[in-house]
């Protein structure tokens, strides 16, 4: 396929961006991959903390992420208890510690940057950023983990008056207004 100069600049671009974030992980001792299973945890939903989850969102092994996790967990970031969908597993969430750690995100910095730069209209942007991410995966294999409410499972407002208003097709669970953004491992994009 040929490429546009458009497109390689756009490719260079995230990779700048990227690089920057990493600069900033320093602050707060923790490497780039436990800032990254941080980060995931901040935005997973509660059927994908665990370390086969996180393995496959990062494209690692179980060994690999069950290391970085039992080290945010002896640094106080994370805690671990049984999976409440399969009890012979667990899972991760974040401590106080680590819900305060996030507020310092470097990322945060980053996104306070493409705010500035675009004054929040983005969803053109998001729109082919997605795009992009879709076929990158499609490409290399492994999950979406989109936005729940992406999901072509994802019912809106099923209980309308409820605090829990929508609803999951897939696991047949509630699903708050927090839930629908959350990034979830058994999401499929309901736009191909
Ligand atoms: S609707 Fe999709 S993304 Fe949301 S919880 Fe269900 S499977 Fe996961």
């Amino acid at each position: 396929m040929a490429i546009s100069p458009e497109a390689l600049e756009a490719a260079h671009l995230i990779d700048r961006l990227e690089r920057l974030a990493r600069a900033g992980e320093q602050v707060g001792g923790l490497n780039p991959a436990q800032w990254e299973a941080l980060r995931y945890l901040a935005r997973a939903n509660r059927f994908s903390r665990t370390p086969a989850a996180l393995a496959d969102y990062f494209v690692s092994t179980r060994g690999t992420v069950s290391r970085t996790l039992a080290s945010l967990e002896e640094k106080g970031y994370v805690v671990r208890s049984a999976s409440r969908r399969d009890g012979r597993s667990v899972e991760f969430s974040l401590s106080r510690a680590g819900e305060q750690m996030v507020k310092h995100d470097p990322l945060v910095a980053i996104a306070e940057h493409i705010e500035a730069a675009t004054g929040g209209a983005l969803a053109d942007v998001l729109d082919r950023l997605r795009a992009t991410l879709r076929r990158a995966i499609a490409h290399n294999g492994g999950r979406a983990f989109g936005a729940c409410y992406t999901c072509r499972h994802f019912r809106a407002h099923t209980r309308p008056r409820s605090a829990i208003p929508h609803h999951c097709g897939l696991l047949d669970e509630p699903l708050s207004e927090s839930d629908s953004r959350a990034i979830c491992v058994e999401q499929e994009p309901a736009t191909a």
